[in-house]
């Protein structure tokens, strides 16, 4: 008897030693448009407790991409979070043409929902489409759903798809009211704490100032001039320089889209972050909870004023400090410092092709209404086919939709269709190849790198017919001012990874991880499974053993 107490004594011991080695809360940060050398180019304007924090106690993959195309912010953030890629997960761009409706479709978009406290339109957002589990789903499998799970960040997308399709809540900002809203498809009304939260007006206060540099503009010096003609202008403004007088920006726009295009909306994003952990006692339970975090106002300042500008080295300088106020919280929060986070991006940024061009770098703007009008026109001549000319319906995510009606007319077949197009296409410069979509389940084994990034960007319900494949450093869907992304090639594909905290080993690992690696590394510390539809590994050396 006194053998088998021993025995039961020393069982539950060991069970509580099990769970008392993870950690309470992980944190998964995204920084939106994050480019990997970001942390270089802008570390001397970074302050102590923020971004050299983690590089500096963290441990740091400094040489992490995306492995599909298109690097654009719903796919990365389902990818960060899923542990597989547009393939698998069905987040195949921020947009698709839905063939099941014959209409282009927002990847959260969700009309059976409407909004919790907020502009009803501005809440009709779902994880529906979603076709895999995020590794909160899979922390929630792990205990009966015990664990809480919160997504915030001021993009829906951004909010929802990391947080997996079980989440407690995903909150957004209401660009319309400047307040944190959620939809129906979680609760039905919001808890105190964000109540509170809206009810400080953070978005009036900090729209009531100018954005104003940090440092004297000469600290800037790895920046172009601040008054560039690559640069976009915010509504009334004459020139794309400092200070930004946001309150006339904003009595001249009307609502908060100042909130996501500027800095301050990354203030908000890092205070809402506390408030949540405090509100929903993340971390104080008995099992592990997850906070998944995205800032995306470097994305909105990214796209208009590219990676040279004053405006982007100061968004990070700023982002740096909300950061410190992030992990100083956690400190005190958490004493026994049980969490661990990581940070990341969603994708990178091409330089502005104006500015490339100017310094003897050939590039230039993708014109996919060009290409369309050229590849209907082929087709329509082929065929004969009079009045019969939108062949080709739909252009999203480099892909070209084919109209399957007129397909069955003409008796023809999308490898042929493509046949037609290919030559007419390639004599535009930046074309380096067209490619049926069916060839690319021989592409999984190619030694083309890009083709395999289109077949793990590609699923078969959702993409289009065909692909188009660019030289470098040409465009996406941009004007004359401000840059994109959704690439294969380095700047798009090349993001930071750090990770920090209880477990985490100091350290540099500079051999090729894959975005996908993120969701079975935390799995693995976690002693959880990996998401279901994870095909990542687990990277060596972040955790100690
Ligand atoms: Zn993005």
């Amino acid at each position: 008897m006194k053998k088998i107490l021993v025995f039961t004594a020393a069982l539950a011991f060991a069970v509580s030693a099990q769970q008392a080695e993870r950690p309470k809360l992980v944190i998964g940060i995204v920084v939106d448009q994050m480019r990997y050398d970001y942390i270089y180019r802008f570390w001397d304007l970074f302050g102590d407790g923020g971004f050299k924090e983690l590089v500096n106690n963290g441990y740091n993959c400094t040489s992490t991409h995306y492995t599909y195309v298109p690097t654009f912010t719903a796919p990365g953030h389902t990818s960060i979070f899923t542990g597989t890629t547009p393939w698998m997960h069905g987040i195949i761009g921020n947009n698709w043409f839905e063939r099941e409706t014959n209409k282009p479709v927002y990847c959260a978009e969700d009309k059976t929902v409407t909004a919790v406290g907020g502009t009803p339109a501005n809440g009709e957002f779902s994880p529906r489409r979603l076709l895999v589990n995020s590794i909160a789903d899979e922390m929630k499998i792990s205990n009966s759903f015990h664990s809480k799970v919160i997504g915030v960040a001021i993009k829906e997308r951004s909010s929802i798809l990391p947080a997996g399709r079980s989440a407690d809540a995903a909150y957004w900002l209401d660009r319309a009211t400047g307040k944190w809203i959620t939809s129906t498809y979680y609760r039905t009304d919001l808890p105190a704490w964000v109540n509170n939260y809206n009810n400080l007006k953070r978005a009036d206060e900090l729209l009531s100032k100018k954005w104003e540099l940090s440092f004297p503009i000469e600290k800037y010096s790895m920046c172009g001039p601040d008054d560039s003609k690559f640069e976009g202008l915010f509504k009334g403004e004459e020139k794309p320089i400092f200070p930004h007088d946001l309150p006339t920006i904003k009595s001249l726009m009307g609502d908060y889209e100042l909130i996501p295009s500027t800095p301050m909306g990354d203030i908000m994003t890092a205070e809402f972050a506390i408030e949540a952990i405090k509100g929903e006692n993340l971390g104080k339970g008995e099992f592990t909870d997850i906070l998944t975090l995205s800032f995306s106002p470097p994305d909105y300042v990214g796209h208009r004023y590219g990676p040279q500008s004053v405006e982007l080295a100061d968004c990070y300088v700023k982002l740096d400090k909300d950061l410190k106020l992030l992990f100083d919280f956690l400190k005190s929060h958490f004493p026994k410092g049980d969490y661990v986070l990581f940070l990341s991006a969603d994708h990178g940024v091409a330089e502005i092709p104006g500015f490339l061009r100017q310094n003897h770098i050939d590039c230039g703007l993708i014109d996919f209404s060009a290409y369309t009008k050229a590849a209907n026109a082929a087709l329509n001549n082929h065929f004969n086919a009079g009045t019969d000319s939108n062949f080709v319906i739909n252009a999203q995510n480099y892909q070209f939709y084919f109209n399957y009606d007129l397909m069955k007319k003409y008796k023809t077949t999308s490898e042929e269709m493509v046949e037609i197009i290919k030559p007419e296409l390639m004599k535009f410069t930046e074309i380096r190849d067209v490619v049926p979509s069916s060839s690319l389940d021989e592409a999984s084994n190619s030694a083309d790198p890009v083709r395999k990034k289109f077949f793990f960007g590609y699923h078969k319900k959702r993409g289009g017919d065909c692909w188009i494949d660019f030289v470098p450093a040409w465009l996406l869907g941009f004007g004359n001012t401000g840059t994109s992304h959704g690439s294969p090639f380095e700047y798009d594909s090349h993001v930071p990874l750090i990770f920090y905290g209880m477990g985490v080993n100091k350290g540099e690992n500079n051999s090729a991880v894959e975005i996908i690696d993120i969701a079975p590394t935390i799995a693995n510390y976690l002693k959880i499974m990996a998401p279901n539809g994870s095909f990542g590994k687990v990277i060596q050396g972040v955790f100690k053993k």
